[in-house]
């Protein structure tokens, strides 16, 4: 079976890359910097989601030579300005998600323009070292209270007004259709998936 490199360790990521595949009946094998005991890591200090995309498809594509995935996403909060955006996993560095999800509806108690997006950008470098680039993005809310137990991250205070639940609670069956990661990635197997 043929082998795609995820640029990334992040499991619940992976997870859902994984699921996001199979619904759309790519059969491969995906393997991550775990699994070849990688604990080398790119910096990511690139100004957009699609720099540090590419600076982690690259990074990992000169070490292992492999057809690579790497997927940069973040939350963009209207009221914040677009932040935490690219800063989204260090953002309130030390906290656990939980402490993140609350301290941001206490930063937005009694805001009426709670607009948000999550954008995820994907670099995709194929066995001949040609790069491609996919975005996706999903617009949402930051919902008034947490809600959900499913997906990670800001899932819990990411509200679907179509659907009036957040992320988390419509979980796997939605996330892996709909959101930024799921639009980004089907772009890929659109444009992509003979190209490993
Ligand atoms: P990255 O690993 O640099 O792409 O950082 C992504 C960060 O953005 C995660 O650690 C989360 O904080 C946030 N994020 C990205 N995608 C999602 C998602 O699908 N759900 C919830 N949070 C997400």
């Amino acid at each position: 079976m043929k082998k795609l490199f995820i640029a990334s360790n992040n499991g619940h990521k992976i997870e859902e890359i994984a699921d996001i595949l199979k619904r759309n009946s790519i059969e491969i094998e995906l393997v991550c910097p775990k699994d070849y005991g990688c604990r080398e890591e790119p910096v990511e200090n690139g100004r957009t989601f699609a720099q540090n995309a590419r600076i982690k498809a690259q990074f990992y594509y000169d070490l292992f030579h492999l057809p690579t995935i790497a997927d940069d996403s973040g939350i963009c909060i209207d009221y914040l300005g677009g932040n935490p955006g690219i800063h989204s996993a260090r953002f309130l560095h030390g906290m656990n998600y939980d402490q993140k999800c609350d301290y941001v509806l206490e930063l937005m108690k009694g805001v009426k323009d709670r607009g948000a997006q999550f954008v995820d950008c994907m670099c995709f470098i194929d066995k001949n070292g040609e790069i491609s680039e996919y975005e996706g993005i999903n617009e949402g809310q930051i919902a008034y209270e947490k809600a959900g137990h499913e997906g990670f991250g800001y899932d819990p205070i990411f509200l679907i007004p179509k659907f009036n639940q957040t992320e988390a609670e419509l979980g796997a069956a939605y996330k892996n259709e709909y959101s930024h990661r799921a639009k980004a990635l089907k772009k890929w197997i659109a444009d992509a998936k003979e190209r490993l």
